[in-house]
């Protein structure tokens, strides 16, 4: 099935508003099964029926968002009817739940709201429980030359989105026919690199047939994405495991952090950290993670030499002898933290995030990441130079990480 989207807005293109409709109604198809094939996004004005003409000779489904506002530059409705080539009346029922709004609301309606009943003649009001606006749906037997169904939608998301869950996506598994049953599942990796695909994988993923394969790489991170029968992913994940066994850390598409907790939470360990250089960057991707209170009490923002003696115990002998950003002093804030808290494993991180404080023996970019537990303690070293946001973020992937893969080396699998 063909599907394009049509985003009308000016807003969405001088800048002012994020476009997110496209990707969110693309996220949400891809979980039934349809995928999207085009997206457009026009400004308010004639533009829409442009693009409305164009998409509907190429599609089975075009979805409008935006538009049927009760101002003079929402006309979608107007657009929809002219392409369809049928005249707009007035929806008795669309007006009596207008009227309801604004009544539950205990506000008067204005003359301009009437135009948001009108409705291509044959087409099916989509109520809107959220707002003034009724959606359009025509099926595709009303769109005369074209054979498309066609959906406007409220730009509003807390509009849109509702309507489309109870409107569109019931609407699209009708019309669908039933071998619709492809799936889409993201693996993410981190440790390796887009070439790393390329030169170890990518062949065998290629020879899969009917398999669409898709890579997107972030600071220090890449998903793998995966579109095709259900039978044909697993294959294409068991060639993915056994090549890179240990730098998948989620087949399911969660975050680093995620799985983190999730380790720490099944495992009932405690984590502290001890942050220089990425200044709470780690906690607080910790403290994204819905549950983290239950592994996760506190952590240290040490970033002075003072507070990562105060509040760690590290020497100043230690400091000034091998510098704050070392791996001696990465080991010795790890093991700090542990000593003052009541955690099971500690992470620390120091490092030079830049542009300045680089030197020829540890250049901007340097890193050292330590670990403690009450076994054992080491830190491992890193160099990311390119600029202080992609440095925090890929510090704590590697943190993340380092910790992910300590736990898994203590539940005996292989990390
Ligand atoms: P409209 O129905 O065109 O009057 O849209 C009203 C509001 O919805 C605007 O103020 C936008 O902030 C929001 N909106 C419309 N289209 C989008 C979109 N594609 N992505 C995000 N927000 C949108
Ligand atoms: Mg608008």
């Amino acid at each position: 099935m063909h599907i394009e989207i049509i985003n009308t807005g000016s807003e969405l293109l001088l800048g002012t508003t994020l476009n997110t409709h496209g990707a969110w109604m693309g996220s949400e198809l891809i979980q039934h099964g349809f995928r999207v094939q085009r997206q457009t996004t026009v400004p308010d004005g004639p533009a829409i029926m442009e693009a409305l003409a164009e998409a509907m000779t190429r599609s089975d489904v075009v979805i409008v968002s935006g538009g049927i506002g009760p101002t003079s530059d929402d006309i979608s409705r107007e657009a929809a009817a002219e392409v369809l080539g049928v005249d707009l009346i007035e929806d008795e029922a669309a007006m009596r739940s207008i009227e309801a709004f604004f009544a539950r609301r205990k506000r008067p309606m204005a003359e301009e709201n009437r135009k948001q009943a009108l409705n291509p003649v044959g087409a099916d009001v989509l109520a809107n429980p959220n707002g003034t606006a009724p959606g359009v749906y025509t099926p595709p037997r009303l769109s005369g030359d074209y054979f498309c169904a066609l959906f406007l939608l409220p730009g509003p998301p807390g509009e849109m989105k509702p309507m489309f869950h109870a409107e569109v996506t019931p609407r699209l598994c009708a019309l669908a026919d039933v071998s619709r049953e492809h799936k889409m599942q993201t693996l993410r990796f981190t440790g390796i690199g887009e070439s790393d695909f390329h030169t170890q994988l990518d062949e065998k993923l290629l020879a899969i047939p009917e398999l669409e394969v898709g890579y997107c790489a972030r600071p220090s991170e890449v998903d793998l994405r995966l579109i095709g029968s259900r039978e044909n992913i697993q294959k294409a994940i068991s060639y993915t495991l056994a090549t890179f066994p240990t730098h998948c850390f989620s087949t399911k598409g969660e975050s680093l952090e995620a799985v983190v907790v999730n380790l720490l939470t099944t495992q009932g360990k405690l984590l502290t950290l001890a942050e220089s250089c990425t200044g709470g960057r780690i906690a607080s991707r910790i403290t994204d993670v819905s549950g983290a209170s239950a592994v996760f009490t506190h952590g240290f923002v040490t970033y002075a030499n003072a507070a990562k003696r105060d509040l760690l115990g590290v020497s100043d002998d230690l400091l000034e002898s091998h510098g704050a950003v070392s791996e001696e002093v990465a080991i010795a804030m790890a093991e700090g933290a542990l000593k003052h808290s009541n955690a099971n494993i500690a992470v620390s991180v120091t490092g030079i995030a830049g542009p300045t404080g680089g030197t020829q023996e540890k250049p901007v970019g340097t890193v050292w990441i330590g670990l403690a537990t009450a076994e054992h303690s080491f830190a491992i070293h890193k160099i990311h130079a390119h600029g202080r946001e992609i440095f925090k973020q890929s510090t704590s992937q590697n943190a993340l990480d380092l910790i992910r893969r300590e736990l898994l080396k203590e539940s005996g699998c292989p990390s």
